[in-house]
């Protein structure tokens, strides 16, 4: 049974009938791609072999959404459709439709741009999520290795019982969180002869069982179904995983040592006196992830037109190095891996922490550290809640008699331990949010760059890295990718039918710009990220660049994610960086949200001290990305795994 037929399907006729009436003025049936069925299809009637309905998909997906947030969709859906006003757009015909959506696309109003966007993403991925239009588009995801390499082979049940026990368990070190951090820490602990158990809030899902359908993936795999979003101007979603292995399962599975400048500075400036000396971590966690370079010759073309770029415009450029083994083919990383090729968290230390006697438990969101005085005993948990749509859990009660390591990651950590009123002597919990804005940047080419066939992230460049800069060739699938392109209509029709012809790149900065984590009123999680000027001029220089190079790699033309600059032709390009966009025209993403549990040994600057341990309390360790004193500059999860095995030798030793 459908959850939704128990609780409530989330969209009202009215909003079903704007999703359609926009799909179709902007998916015409054109340049060999199938149309989107307009207002009068139905959920429950077919709307013809040829039509593509974004209804249903859209739809189940917005089940995943936390109900506040389907409740402002909604009110969107409603401003949008009568921002024709008197008239309203979903019973406008078509032809008004589409010029109403010509006009909104050239308004320099942000309200109509964010509006527009809204609305380009959802219906764009409802219509992306069919697979008539990969089809059409010819992008069908094959997972590949490289010849005589050989398939994993970590069997399903390797994790063991994944089922809480009736009410409770005891243990001696509980770990909240099964991603980087918490997985790496439940090995260590578990082969130093603790009795470890680990508590994540999401599902089990491995190759035999995640989803086909993009949309079905976001919503199993990613906390708020991939809609976690850090408000402020601009808005950036910031999504996050939630499954056993954390965000490592939808990872792109680039590995990067943290640079030694950051190091060096977290050992001055923050008291980290062992920061220079995370050498053997990084070798461990390298040979146990098999990390090893891209082969260039194998990447597929969007990695080399970046190569081909840099190496005309004589820049700085490198293979990235991955944790994917002889990977060679298929682009559906942020899916799960189809071959679970890429060494994520649940098929490498989880299994290794269980093989040591550690238990796993999934669907089991932690609500309240439990205290004895400022010792912390356990923790108050619910289960049953893998499926975040669950309407029943049940409560379960956890005793650790040595320590509670916190895990969940730069949101998830610091929302447990503001619930469990942890009141930290600096004040700073859930501050110096970090999260390493990015730009996707595009480009499109006469000749075919199939970004499917290749290595989702495959190359960076890296001659800006003293300005925080890093641009990583990164291929996006074509549900999350679609929508970036300009146009409506048969403009945008015209350019996705394309997406074979694209490549892209991301634009990463190392920021100085600081957000919050905090809880609402109502308990639910708020996000907010204030970009500053001078972060936002980087991104603009590193954009300009990134085009630079796609010119130089012999694009037609470049797709810059700049509100109100369709296109970034060559000429215009000096233009751009002279006068750099407000920041709130940057159209923006963050995958690598750090800091909210900052570690500093001065009490009264950070959270945790040195150690992990949380300022103020005993047997409360943190380790996981929330503990970073600043942004790396680099792709974080091996310096997640590194700090996280410190803590956790650490935490051996005092227990
Ligand atoms: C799309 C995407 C691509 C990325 N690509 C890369 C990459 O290529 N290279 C790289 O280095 N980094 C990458 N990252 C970032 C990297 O994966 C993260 O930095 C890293 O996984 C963070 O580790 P963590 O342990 O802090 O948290 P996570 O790995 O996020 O794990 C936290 C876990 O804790 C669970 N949890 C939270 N709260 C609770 C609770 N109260 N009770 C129970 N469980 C809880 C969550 O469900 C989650 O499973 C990417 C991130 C994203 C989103
Ligand atoms: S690591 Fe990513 S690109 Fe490689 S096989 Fe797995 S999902 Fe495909």
């Amino acid at each position: 049974m459908k959850w939704y037929r128990r609780t409530g399907w989330p969209l009202r006729p009215a909003h079903e009938r704007i999703l359609r009436a926009f799909a179709e003025a902007m998916a015409p049936a054109t340049s060999g791609m199938p149309g989107a069925a307009g207002p009068s299809g139905s959920r429950s009637k077919a709307t013809g072999p040829e039509l593509v309905d974004v209804v249903p998909a859209i739809g189940e997906y917005l089940t995943f959404w936390p109900q506040g947030r389907v409740q402002l969709l909604r009110l969107a859906l409603t401003a949008f459709d009568w921002l024709p006003f008197p008239h309203r757009f979903s019973h406008a015909d078509l032809v008004d439709r589409r010029a109403f959506l010509t006009r909104l696309d050239a308004s320099p109003r942000l309200i109509h741009r964010e509006l527009l966007m809204l609305l380009r993403v959802l219906s764009g991925s409802g219509y992306c999520d069919d697979s008539r239009v990969q089809i059409a588009v010819g992008s069908e995801s094959r997972c590949g290795l490289a010849p005589g390499e050989p398939l994993p082979s970590v069997p399903a049940l390797v994790l063991g019982d994944l089922t809480p026990e009736e009410e409770g368990e005891d243990c001696d070190v509980a770990i909240v969180g099964s991603g980087a951090g918490g997985s790496v820490a439940a090995a260590i602990l578990a082969e130093a002869g603790l009795d470890v158990l680990v508590l994540e809030a999401g599902p089990h899902l491995d190759r035999h069982t995640y989803p086909d359908e993009p949309l079905a993936a976001l919503g199993a795999l990613y906390r708020d179904g991939g809609l976690t979003i850090a408000q402020g101007l601009p808005s950036i979603p910031t999504p996050v995983g939630r499954a056993v292995g954390g965000t490592t399962v939808i990872n792109s599975g680039t590995c990067f040592r943290a640079p030694d400048d950051v190091l060096e500075h977290w050992r001055i400036a923050h008291g980290v006196a062992w920061a220079r000396q995370l050498d053997n971590e990084y070798s461990a966690a390298e040979e146990m992830l098999h990390v090893r370079k891209v082969d260039p010759e194998r990447m597929g073309r969007n990695g080399q037109v970046l190569r081909d770029g840099a190496e005309a415009k004589g820049v700085s450029h490198h293979p990235l190095s991955r944790n994917a083994g002889g990977c060679i083919s298929c682009s559906s990383c942020p899916y799960g891996c189809r071959l679970d090729q890429k060494r994520a968290m649940h098929v490498s230390y989880l299994p290794r922490a269980v093989a040591a006697g550690a238990r796993v438990r999934a669907g089991v969101e932690a609500r309240r550290v439990t205290f004895e005085g400022k010792r912390a005993t356990g923790v108050d948990c619910v289960a049953g809640v893998a499926d975040p749509r669950a309407v029943e859990s049940k409560p379960y009660r956890v005793l650790a008699k040595r320590a509670v390591i916190v895990a969940g990651g730069a949101f998830g950590t610091p929302e447990l331990l503001l619930r469990s009123k942890v009141g930290s002597p600096s004040g700073q919990l859930g501050s110096n949010l970090r999260v390493q804005p990015a730009c996707w940047v595009g480009a499109r080419f006469d000749e075919e760059v199939r970004g499917w066939d290749g290595v989702m992230q495959s190359y960076a460049v890296d001659e800006w890295r003293d300005l925080g800069i890093l641009l990583e060739a990164t291929f996006t699938p074509l549900a999350f990718g679609g929508h970036w392109l300009p146009g409506v209509g048969a403009e945008h029709q015209e350019r996705l039918a394309a997406y074979g012809n694209i490549a892209s790149t991301g634009v990463h900065i190392a920021d100085r710009s600081t957000g919050r984590v905090r809880l609402a009123r109502s308990g639910s999680l708020r996000i907010t990220y204030r970009l500053e000027r001078a972060d936002a001029n980087r991104l603009t220089f590193g954009i300009a660049r990134a085009a630079e190079l796609f010119y130089a790699a012999g694009a037609r033309e470049v797709y810059p994610q700049i509100a109100g600059l369709r296109t970034l032709e060559r000429s215009r390009i000096p233009g751009l960086e002279t006068s750099p966009p407000p920041s709130r025209r940057l159209r923006l993403e963050a995958f690598h949200p750090l800091g909210t549990a900052r570690m500093d040994a001065d009490e009264s600057r950070g959270v945790v001290a040195a150690n992990g341990s949380v300022h103020g309390y005993r047997s409360l360790y943190v380790a996981d990305a929330s503990i970073f004193p600043t942004s790396l500059g680099v792709n974080p999860m091996m310096t997640v795994v590194a700090m996280a095995a410190r803590v956790a030798r650490g935490v051996a030793e005092a227990t």
